[in-house]
């Protein structure tokens, strides 16, 4: 697979680390062993899978001549922080979108990323109610800014688009070359399934490699099937701009939506649970909205016998931990 025919920004100069979790595995008291891939240490303010994307985006943005980036996430978006905070190093003005998708969560004084957003100097914040054309918001602003004589490049939300998605084909590469460099023999590998681009991203690096490693989907707001159709197209979208040739098989992509809760963003017991395991068994830190629910399906899967006895289970870490600090009573309770 070819990355180098794309433009991009090299924010990543060494792999994420590949862990065993012996402790945590042997609290489970099941024959599995896990592991985890520490995307949460991805260079960038506060770390986390979006730094992988941003290499591919933001390049092409600065390709194509842009000096403002407009994004969008929910209140408390990772991407936000990230476009932001890759957009502050390379001299590019950010303005977002934020999308109250529970009414009432917008706090100009919230800790988390929204406090980092104004640290870090965001150009401007437009909060719009959940429901709203988010495309349709960014595109406006992009507008505005032109009739300013600015030059906006739109960066999708999650950055889940082929481009960003790129970065997590290579993720998968990464991790195949690291897997065979540690003689290590994985079994299935874990995701966060949000805006897409991770869950897509790694699908299509498992068939560009040849490795076929399982790949499943723990989703964090939509239904299965929904969410599992949005993957593969995204998939089919990102290995034909890559030049992948083998075909994309429907049943690569597998979603689990029995750990969403709620909703979107809205804490589950089982969430908290994994979160407060990780902290004290592996001394990692998971976030309420996405690391922590994928956790909480990846325990549930392994209590009920879904791996195979011997199993080795990989956990991708995609991040997420300065938004704990927003749900600090979620956790006190
Ligand atoms: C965005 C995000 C995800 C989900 O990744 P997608 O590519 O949007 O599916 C997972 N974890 C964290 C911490 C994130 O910020």
């Amino acid at each position: 697979m070819n990355f180098a025919q794309f433009p991009r920004r090299k924010y990543i100069h060494t792999p994420t680390p590949i862990e065993p979790m012996p402790a945590l595995s042997k609290r489970l008291g099941k024959d599995v062993t896990l592991y985890v891939k520490r995307d949460d240490l991805l260079p960038g303010a506060g770390g986390g899978n979006k730094t992988r994307k941003l290499e591919f985006c933001i390049a092409d943005a600065m390709e194509k001549k842009a000096d403002a980036i407009i994004t969008c996430g929910a209140v408390q978006s990772n991407h936000c922080r990230l476009t932001l905070a890759w957009a502050v190093k390379e001299g590019l003005d950010c303005h977002l979108i934020l999308e109250e998708r529970v009414k009432g969560s917008y706090k100009k004084e919230a800790s988390g990323n929204n406090f980092l957003f104004e640290l870090m100097g965001v150009k401007s914040i437009e909060v719009v109610p959940g429901g709203t054309d988010m495309m349709g918001a960014m595109e406006k602003k992009a507008e505005n800014l032109k009739g300013e004589g600015r030059h906006p490049y739109i960066i999708p939300g999650g950055a889940s688009n082929a481009i960003g998605a790129l970065g997590y084909v290579s993720c998968a590469a990464e991790t195949m070359t690291q897997l065979n460099d540690m003689h290590l023999n994985i079994d299935h590998i874990v995701v966060p399934s949000g805006s897409a681009g991770t869950h897509a991203g790694m699908v299509v690096g498992m068939v560009g490699t040849s490795s076929n490693i399982p790949v499943s989907g723990v989703n964090v707001s939509r239904k299965k099937d929904v969410q599992e159709e949005i993957v593969y197209k995204l998939a089919l979208a990102t290995a034909e701009k890559l030049g992948v040739n083998t075909v994309l098989d429907r049943n690569a992509v597998v979603c689990f939506d029995q750990y969403v809760g709620p909703g979107y963003s809205i804490p589950t017991d089982a969430m908290v649970e994994a979160v407060k395991l990780f902290a004290q068994t592996e001394s990692i830190l998971l976030d309420p909205v996405y690391s922590g629910k994928t956790a909480a399906g990846l325990i549930d899967l392994i209590q009920k016998d879904h791996f195979a006895p011997g199993a080795k289970v990989l956990f991708l870490h995609t991040g997420g931990s300065p938004a704990l600090y927003a749900y600090m009573e979620t956790f006190r309770k």
